[in-house]
């Protein structure tokens, strides 16, 4: 073995994990401490930039624009009456127009789009459109956004790539998105989002959407509709970015029901 080449493999792999536990943010939202390489206006660059490849995925934009303008509207009440709207994030929210997967997701920045497969399992046969479980879809989505679970995860990606990755975030230039840098970030960033969040960032997520659905005048209870919903259309697999790395439903539905009482009893204590 080539001990000069072992050595500088460890050079590497120390310089890497030191970069990553050097890349300390705090949250300007929740003040957690979080591991993190870019600043939110990267972020927001990074989403707008990988919508069209994103939204491309799954067939494009549904054509409906009433369709749209139901999603935007419910999507920014939320923004604009909660917490969310304290961030620096630009959202925007999309529907889809794939019929056949059930899925809602968010790009880093606030880009979040919703499938009309999933869309049309929150209607009610004689009722319509129900706003308060789009509601509980958006305000998951916005957590994963003011949550910064991409950049986390691209950060743990960066590290686990070592050098390629980071020579991949040398040149990546969000003033200049042409560059090679910038379509292997795009690449990258749609790869974060496809591989799925972890289970804590899930957790997290229906925390501030179960918060932030209540600021913004929507039942949280329909959180849980919207759960059994996925439940029972995946059949017992867990496809979609909700239902992906959970543990038991149960479990989570207990942690969203303790999450109404706790932010229920925040707002009336005011
Ligand atoms: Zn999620």
């Amino acid at each position: 073995m080539n001990k000069s080449r072992l050595l500088i493999g460890l050079i590497m792999a120390v310089i890497a994990i030191i970069g990553y536990y050097s890349k300390n943010q705090i949250n300007p939202i929740t003040g957690e401490k979080q591991h993190i390489d870019m600043s939110p206006d990267q972020e927001i660059a990074l989403g707008l930039q990988s919508a069209p490849q994103m939204a491309q995925q799954h067939g494009g934009l549904h054509p409906d624009a009433r369709l749209q303008q139901l999603v935007k509207s419910v999507g920014n009440k939320i923004v604009q009456s909660s917490d969310a709207a304290k961030s620096p994030y630009q959202f925007d929210f999309h529907v889809l127009a794939d019929p056949q997967t059930i899925n809602a997701f968010a790009l880093p920045g606030g880009q979040v789009f919703i499938t009309y497969a999933l869309l049309e399992r929150l209607f009610e046969k004689e009722d319509g459109m129900q706003p308060d479980r789009l509601a509980g879809v958006l305000g998951h989505e916005v957590g994963h956004v003011i949550g910064r679970h991409s950049a986390e995860h691209l950060a743990q990606q960066q590290l686990a790539g070592g050098l390629s990755s980071a020579a991949v975030m040398a040149t990546y230039d969000p003033s200049n998105p042409t560059t090679a840098g910038s379509q292997q970030m795009a690449a990258m960033i749609s790869n974060v989002v496809l591989m799925k969040y972890g289970r804590e960032d899930e957790l997290e997520s229906d925390d501030f959407g179960v918060k932030y659905m209540l600021q913004a005048g929507y039942r949280p209870e329909a959180l849980i509709t919207v759960m059994e919903i996925l439940e029972a259309a995946s059949g017992g697999k867990r496809q979609s970015e909700f239902m992906s790395t959970h543990p038991s439903p149960e479990n989570r539905i207990e942690r969203i029901n303790a999450a109404i009482q706790k932010y229920k009893s925040q707002l009336n204590a005011k």
